[in-house]
């Protein structure tokens, strides 16, 4: 196989194709502290995309609960006992150095998909350690919904124990997902007919849908279980990134790029989507003023999901600040404890970044900062802090601004003659 260099792994790996990298990259930031489940997302896109027959069991976007559940079931533990076998005791990361532009996270030692279906698949013309799903782990999308489970070797017990921040006893947590438009899609490298491709002008991976035989290589290669197989069409199908809204070209965007239906409906507030400009070598050009950008690569709150996997997820996550970080680093990689330790005390630009979160429905391509007056000043989480009420204004591809906003949000009183009313 050839070889592709691998920023977020920080080394070479092999992958069935030479790298070929977009201008720019369809990517998205999540902040998981945020997500309360209501699963907008989930129905904004199977209203819009995944509502005809023989798509009953399919979503393209869904929030599970970890550690329990997962869609299909047990994804994630799953990919990553296979490659535990294939590569025992192997998977480990080594001298992590946030301030390196390849390799942040340290250099994964560990063997990707690509790499343990070289050493260990059977039968050797796969190129892609993975696995197909049972019927009965797609059928459960919601399973262990708000299941903290948590007392070890006791099923359908909760653990009477109290919680106490910042790590809990008992925890779990909302993780939402999309297709992570990988720059090295494992659906891309299994399939037969060659009927995937990643889109040059914005990174989006898409199924032709006349050439696909229904083989469902990219079914058991997707380590994210992302493509899913239509049994009455006998297709493969997956997210599409909402793709005419991204180009501007849906009638309801006026010819200006907007965000995903999934991002649009979020209640929460903890998705921020945009198009990440790329260097020659696949990593992200330098691009300051980039939400994204600053999210990743400056201030590095956000995380890849399960980055050893070694498709180079372009979805970025803002881990939970309750959870035990051996279980996050195994998620995440190794940039855990500082983005927690960032998100936990916040400095000034990342207040601001934060509320670029879901406030309109066009792409934030740039954002600039002015200064506010000082509004608070204390102590918080042991440590001094001090808050300005910043303004943060959004500017769109064209350049023209898009909205602003500051970091002391308004606040509304209702009146006592809707009081209990909505
Ligand atoms: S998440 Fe899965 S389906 Fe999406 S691009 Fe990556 S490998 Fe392909
Ligand atoms: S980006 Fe669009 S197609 Fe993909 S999961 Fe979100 S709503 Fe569905
Ligand atoms: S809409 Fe937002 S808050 Fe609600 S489940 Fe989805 S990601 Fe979480």
């Amino acid at each position: 196989m050839p070889k592709v260099g691998n920023w977020q792994l920080g080394r070479e790996m092999a992958y069935p194709y030479e790298a070929r990298f977009p201008e720019r990259q369809f990517a998205f930031v999540f902040n998981i502290n945020r997500c309360i489940a209501c699963q907008s997302c989930t129905m904004a896109c199977k209203s819009t995309w995944t509502f005809s027959k023989g798509q009953e069991h399919m979503w393209w976007a869904n929030v599970e609960t970890k550690p329990y559940g997962g869609y299909p079931q047990s994804w994630d533990v799953k990919i990553l006992r296979q490659l535990q076998e294939a590569d025992p005791d192997g998977q480990i990361w080594q001298g992590a150095d946030l301030d390196q532009r390849f390799g942040p996270y340290g250099e994964f030692k560990g063997k990707t998909i690509f790499e343990a279906a070289e050493t260990h698949f059977d039968p050797e013309s796969s190129r892609v350690l993975g696995y197909l799903p049972t019927d009965e782990e797609w059928n459960s999308p919601n399973i262990y919904e708000d299941n903290p489970l948590g007392k070890p070797g006791v099923r359908d017990r909760l653990d009477p124990k109290g919680v106490e921040l910042p790590v809990h006893d008992t925890w779990f947590f909302y993780l939402a997902r999309i297709c992570n438009h990988c720059s090295y899609p494992g659906c891309l490298a299994a399939c037969p007919r060659k009927a995937i491709y990643k889109r040059p002008e914005d990174g989006i991976v898409l199924i032709d849908q006349q050439e696909c035989r229904g083989y469902r290589k990219c079914v058991e290669a997707c380590p994210y279980k992302k493509s899913l197989y239509r049994g009455n069409t006998r297709v493969s199908e997956k997210c599409i990134a909402c793709y005419p809204r991204v180009e501007g070209t849906d009638p309801e965007s006026g010819g200006v790029p907007m965000v995903t239906r999934c991002m649009a409906a979020c209640i929460g507030q903890i998705r921020l989507q945009g198009l990440a400009r790329l260097a020659e070598d696949g990593t992200w050009a330098e691009d300051r003023q980039n939400p994204l950008y600053y999210l990743v690569h400056v201030a590095k709150v956000a995380l890849p999901l399960y980055p050893q996997l070694g498709t180079q997820p372009n979805g970025y996550y803002i881990p939970p600040r309750w959870v035990p970080h051996a279980y996050l680093e195994q998620m995440f990689g190794p940039g855990v404890g500082q983005a927690v330790e960032r998100y936990k005390h916040p400095d000034r630009e990342l207040l601001c970044v934060l509320q670029l979160f879901r406030r309109d429905n066009r792409i934030i391509f740039r954002y600039e900062i002015e200064e506010g007056p000082l509004i608070y000043e204390g102590e918080y989480r042991g440590r001094p802090v001090t808050l300005y009420n910043d303004t943060v204004i959004a500017f769109g591809k064209d350049g023209s601004e898009l909205f602003r906003t500051t970091v002391e949000e308004p606040l509304y009183v209702r009146s006592n003659a809707h009081a209990n009313s909505i």
